[in-house]
């Protein structure tokens, strides 16, 4: 069968097969993305007001966290003149009202849980419950429709009801986006490439706050669900990760004791401390999935420098490298899964054997065509249509290696006693957006093998 053969049968029996998977609970991370197009002229006028001298302080370096409009213009700039991404904590109040006035030329859902839920339960029609931090109005207005639940205690009684229904005064967590294309004139400066400066103003998600309808009652709500996916440990630092960890550590337990397969979706964590803790926390997971620069800063503090730098070497990723790194990850830890996904190809690593791990990689992988071609997935109906794109060309000496090395055949080999399963993705030649393409991935694979058992 060629790879395109292979594709098709996936899809559709995933397809017929995906709403009976059960109750998915998602959680820690959910918030606002509020894009914003930057305009030079506005731009400018605004670095005069606030005082040119003193924001082009902050374009040589950037603070460590907002508390000044000056702070946030230069870190702007300093995105801006490098054509670099960078994030940071947006702490004083009045910052944030200056960004609300400023304003946004579009919302959309933020945070790993929100765009899964609205994948899973709104697009596949699975049942998700969703742990949304914070439910404002503007936060449930981002939801889709469809089977996506949040807890509400009421009377004592845990009821589920749709983000809309739950009736939240809350706050909104705003993470404001300031996109600039490439040759981006401000100033003396040129963006050298298209990227982004983000202000998080957002205390909850930043530190994991976890509400108490989830504390107080996880073992109930847990009773709900039959697969788990877990996120949003990213931002957490040294000094604030012990508090909520203790909680997802409990959490993890309930979900143990009630055979809940959880699944770790690991984003790159800065923090050294919190990333060892989260490899600590691992033996608790069923499955993790990660790219290759996540999969590097695990090995790093795995103490694995010289595989770490072999994962970032090459372009694509070398396969035999990656595959001895996600054997050290899954012997090290016990988790029965491990998916990594690049630019190209995916591989999965299981204690467990079957071509359902590879056909769910191929339903996954026809949804991120979707979503890069589109922007969003709008309908599994569409997902289909990503048929047309072409298999990746590029994967080829990929899997020409992994054949030669390990026997693969059609896409499944046996690597000390681990199954591997690869496939080449389908890759848009020019994405409406990329952004959420990881966690479309990690939650369509994830959700689409148990579909297939
Ligand atoms: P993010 O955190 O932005 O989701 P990740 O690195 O986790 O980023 O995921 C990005 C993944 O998206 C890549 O590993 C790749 O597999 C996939 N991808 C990126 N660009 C495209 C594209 N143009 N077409 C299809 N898939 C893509």
């Amino acid at each position: 069968m060629t790879w395109d053969a292979l594709y098709a049968s996936a899809f559709e029996r995933v397809k017929a097969r995906i709403r009976n998977v059960g109750g998915v609970l998602l959680a820690y991370n959910t918030n606002i993305d509020a894009i914003h197009y930057l305009e030079s002229g506005d731009l400018e006028e605004r670095i005069r007001k606030a005082g040119v001298d003193e924001v082009l302080k902050y374009s040589e370096e950037l603070p460590e966290r907002i508390k000044s409009v000056p702070q946030l213009l230069g870190s702007i700039l300093w995105s801006v003149k490098r054509g670099k991404a960078a994030e940071l904590f947006i702490e004083s109040c009045p910052v944030r009202f200056y960004m609300k006035r400023w304003g946004w030329n579009e919302l959309r859902m933020g945070g790993q849980v929100g765009i899964m839920a609205n994948l899973l339960g709104g697009v596949y029609g699975v049942p998700v419950i969703a742990h949304v931090p914070q439910i404002s109005r503007l936060q449930a207005s981002l939801f889709k429709e469809g089977p996506i639940y949040v807890p509400k205690v009421v009377d004592g009684d845990v009821k589920l009801v749709h983000p809309k229904e739950f009736g939240g005064e809350e706050e909104s967590c705003l993470h404001y986006i300031y996109e600039f294309p490439r040759g981006f004139k401000v100033l003396d400066f040129e963006a050298p490439r298209e990227n982004r400066f983000i202000g998080a103003a957002d205390d909850y998600n930043t530190t994991l706050f976890i509400r108490d309808e989830f504390r107080e009652n996880f073992e109930e709500i847990a009773s709900r669900g039959k697969l788990a996916i877990i996120s949003g440990l990213q931002a957490l630092t040294e000094e604030n990760y012990s508090e909520p960890f203790e909680t997802i550590r409990a959490n993890l337990d309930v979900l143990g004791e009630k055979n809940i397969p959880a699944h770790l979706e690991f984003a790159f964590t800065p923090d050294e401390t919190v990333r060892k803790a989260i490899l600590d926390l691992l033996p608790k997971f069923w499955s993790v999935g990660l790219n290759e620069v996540e999969l590097a800063s695990v090995m790093e503090v795995m103490g694995e420098k010289e595989l770490a730098e072999k994962l970032l070497a090459n372009d694509p990723v070398d396969p035999l490298a990656v595959t001895e790194a996600m054997l050290k990850l899954a012997e090290r830890t016990g988790v029965k899964r491990v998916h990594f996904h690049t630019y190209g190809y995916y591989l999965a690593l299981t204690s467990y054997k079957g071509e359902f791990v590879r056909d769910a990689l191929l339903f996954a992988a026809l949804a991120a065509a979707a979503k890069a071609k589109l922007g969003d997935v709008p309908s599994i109906a569409e997902v289909v249509n990503a048929m047309d794109v072409p298999v990746n060309e590029r994967a080829k000496p990929v899997e020409e290696a992994l054949v030669r090395e390990y026997g693969m055949a059609k896409g499944i080999a046996e690597v000390d006693g681990y199954q591997l399963a690869f496939i080449p993705t389908k890759i848009v030649a020019r994405p409406k957006s990329t952004v959420g393409i990881g966690d479309t991935i990690s939650s369509s694979a994830f959700v689409g093998e148990f579909a297939l058992r």
